[in-house]
């Protein structure tokens, strides 16, 4: 964990080397009024909390940190996308992960490592790194991880997306009697959330939780 969160200083440093300066929107790129947070009026005032959503069995709880406004898609991509790794503190300080929980473990949902190692980093890791030193509970990118590659979610209907993701995730058995709390970055249908609350529900996890940066569907 400690090479990953170091290789990813590493790659924060050279990247937010060509990322805005401090007079642009860090949304939009606007020039124009930037307040202290580093956004302009028109992306904070797109910016709105997510009701409380509902969940299902087996997930346990589940906190979503914004809802899915154009700023906010914009903010997802260019994490996505490496604009500059300054998005997962960014999209991170809106997400909680509730006291009440008693959460032993942070775990990102996982990309399968071809996808990583193309793209270079997990959007969702990352997250998931600053939840942890924010609320000083371990994270892990070893417990839980993805066996298969599976065809993008994006354009695929509920059902199509519960089947593709389908026994996809393999979960390490140290996950046994924890609390563990699901991190990524968008809430669509739940499908990939659910996939892997049932995979770390199988291998022994006492209660599964999940927070996510944003969702489209509130
Ligand atoms: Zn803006």
């Amino acid at each position: 964990m400690q090479i990953y969160s170091e290789m990813h200083n590493i790659v924060h440093k050279t990247l937010d080397a060509f990322s805005p300066g401090p007079y642009r929107c860090l949304i939009c790129q606007n020039e124009d009024l930037i307040g202290e947070d580093g956004l302009c009026d028109a992306c904070r005032q797109d910016l709105r909390y997510c009701p409380a959503p509902n969940y299902l069995s087996p997930l346990e709880g589940l906190n979503i940190g914004l809802q899915y406004t154009d700023a906010v898609r914009k903010a997802v991509l260019s994490l996505k996308k490496g604009r500059s790794f300054v998005y997962a503190p960014f999209l991170a300080q809106f997400m909680t992960v509730p006291n009440n929980w008693q959460a032993d473990l942070l775990v990102p949902v996982p990309i399968h490592p071809v996808s990583e190692l193309l793209r270079g980093f997990n959007q969702s890791a990352l997250l998931a790194e600053y939840l942890s030193s924010k609320y000083s509970i371990p994270y892990s990118t070893e417990i839980l991880l993805k066996k298969r590659f599976t065809m993008p979610q994006k354009g695929l209907g509920a059902d199509s997306r519960r089947r593709n993701i389908r026994n996809s995730f393999y979960a390490e058995p140290e996950c046994k009697n924890l609390r563990i709390v699901l991190i990524d970055d968008v809430f669509t249908t739940g499908a990939t959330v659910y996939e892997c609350a049932k995979t770390l529900k199988k291998a022994g996890a006492s209660r599964v939780y999940a927070c996510c940066a944003a969702s489209p569907a509130l």
